[in-house]
């Protein structure tokens, strides 16, 4: 069983909760879809533990952001200030670890990116039907894994036809494909303030997404602590 996470964003308290509910379901491979820093308190332990435990890890826009500071022209001011600040925490072993990471892993029968699988440099958001069809294109396994919009989509194509499925559990048919966005540990924007990764069984083509408590109240005291804007701090009860 895998575990599939995204968008962990530098809070700790969201990783660990994740990582214990993973063992608790059989997982024996990680795959970090990116996004590891940015916005959270936590970046070089976020870093060091994804390392420690992810079988393959590939690059967010933040992470890139704070490789190059060219990466964060389109963030808001925000999330400016706070890649500003992550690259001012960042251990040099840590930078050298995202500067490795690369954009794209393929295994499993899967393709896992960070954002759409398009052009994985351009942090293209997979939003649209159009967008869902030029992905499905750029992808030639059954299942596309992705992250980047921190809201959990299961999209199904089958015969040329795309269907959004409302449940938590999809198996996904012979001839059919699927691209799953499994939404973010460390910073949910679907107003559900708990974790979000999914399951992914290769053998059965079995996904489930998961939701998981954590201490989020935690989470935004250090948030505070380290001086980061207070919306950043706020939004994570909120689950926006
Ligand atoms: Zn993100």
């Amino acid at each position: 069983m895998i575990a599939v996470i995204s968008d962990i964003h530098a809070n700790l308290e969201a990783l660990e909760a994740t990582l214990a509910d993973a063992k608790s379901q059989g997982v024996n491979k990680i795959v970090c879809l990116g996004d590891i820093v940015g916005y959270g308190a936590d970046p070089n332990r976020c870093v060091e533990r994804i390392h420690e435990v992810a079988a393959a890890s590939v690059l967010g826009n933040h992470d890139a952001a704070t490789l190059d500071e060219r990466g964060a022209e389109n963030f808001n001011a925000v999330a400016r200030v706070a890649i500003q600040w992550t690259r001012e925490q960042m251990s040099p072993e840590n930078m050298e670890i995202l500067r490795k990471t690369p954009l794209e892993y393929i295994a499993d029968g899967a393709l896992y990116v960070h954002a759409s699988p398009e052009d994985p440099n351009l942090w293209n958001y997979v939003l649209t039907e159009t967008d869902a069809r030029a992905a499905f294109d750029c992808c030639d396994e059954f299942i596309c894994f992705i992250g980047h919009s921190h809201v959990p989509v299961r999209l199904l194509l089958t015969n040329g036809s795309l269907e959004v499925v409302p449940d938590a559990s999809l198996a996904v048919p012979q001839g059919a494909r699927a691209l799953v966005n499994v939404g973010s540990v460390g910073q949910p924007r679907d107003g559900d303030w708990r974790a979000s990764y999914a399951l992914f069984d290769p053998t059965t083509r079995q996904v489930t997404s998961r939701r998981v408590e954590y201490d989020c109240q935690a989470a935004a005291a250090k948030i505070l602590a380290a001086g980061l804007p207070e919306v950043l701090a706020r939004r994570l009860a909120l689950g926006r």
